[in-house]
């Protein structure tokens, strides 16, 4: 979809597309990610309901932005954020719908200029805390790093973690990051946060028997209906989110695009709710 950032209002909610995997370290295909979970959005087999009674389809406060567009030939992390921001400053809250996971730093590089004491929730089955990965600092399993060294959140909440080796738990220790581990998960978990909260959501925190459209398949994970449930259990004012790593390549009958949309549509009541 083409980008359109005319007549931008406060108090909106956008959606943006950030077609972008050239930090992906294993397969390429999230860059094919925002067009197909737009297609699922408006599939005709569901609506724009969410569970707590809104109509998104009706609310002239939901709209719908487009795809950025990448100048070729200059990294993309680094044409994310002076776009992004210059949306935010309007007063505008965003979800923006991935890519893969790299696109979270300049993303929360724009959010921290205007909400400076942000706190981070972040879900996924990788922590995303390296120092460098194969030889990439802008690789999507670093983009958490870079985060915390630029003191870019007050607070870092990891949901979902599955696969924590010893330099990621040093580097865990290190930037102070609160991790609920896969195996110490509960599912009446109840989260907290007093200050502005931007919520990543890797969508391989899943199971990939939920969501088997992701470049790396983590058994072990959430149920679709575990992440609404703490999404719904929630206690924060969400001011903007992503949606990453969905890979149309890997998809099985678009289930998993389907996953993301109704994600989408339970963190934008979130965000309407906070
Ligand atoms: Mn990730
Ligand atoms: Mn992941």
């Amino acid at each position: 979809m083409k980008l359109n950032i005319e007549n931008l209002h406060p108090g909106m909610l956008a959606i943006l597309g950030i077609p972008s995997d050239e930090n992906s370290s294993f397969l390429r295909g999230p860059a094919l990610a925002p067009e197909k979970i737009r297609q699922a959005l408006h599939s005709p087999s569901s609506n724009l309901g969410t569970e707590n009674g809104m109509d998104l389809g009706e609310d002239t406060r939901f709209r719908d932005l487009g795809d950025l567009v990448f100048e070729p030939g200059n990294p993309e992390v680094e044409q994310i954020e002076p776009q992004v921001r210059a949306i935010l400053q309007q007063g505008v809250r965003m979800i923006s719908l991935g890519g893969d996971h790299a696109i979270t730093f300049p993303l929360v590089q724009a959010h921290h200029q205007v909400y400076p004491t942000l706190n981070i929730l972040h879900l996924d089955a990788h922590p995303d805390l390296y120092d460098e990965f194969e030889g990439s600092r802008t690789s999507h399993a670093c983009p958490f790093a870079r985060i915390m060294e630029q003191g870019l959140a007050k607070r870092l909440v990891q949901v979902g973690i599955r696969l924590l080796n010893d330099h990621l738990r040093q580097q865990a220790v290190r930037f102070g990051v609160e991790i609920v581990e896969m195996q110490a998960w509960q599912p009446d978990l109840r989260l907290e946060f007093s200050e502005p909260v931007y919520l990543s959501l890797d969508l391989d925190v899943l199971d990939p028997a939920f969501a088997p459209g992701i470049s790396h398949h983590e058994p072990g994970g959430l149920s679709t209906r575990e992440v609404i449930r703490l999404l719904q259990n929630l206690r924060a004012q969400v001011i903007g989110a992503d949606i990453v790593e969905y890979n149309p390549l890997r998809d099985l009958n678009g289930v998993t695009a389907m996953a993301a949309a109704k994600l989408l549509k339970e963190i934008a009541a979130l965000m309407f709710r906070s």
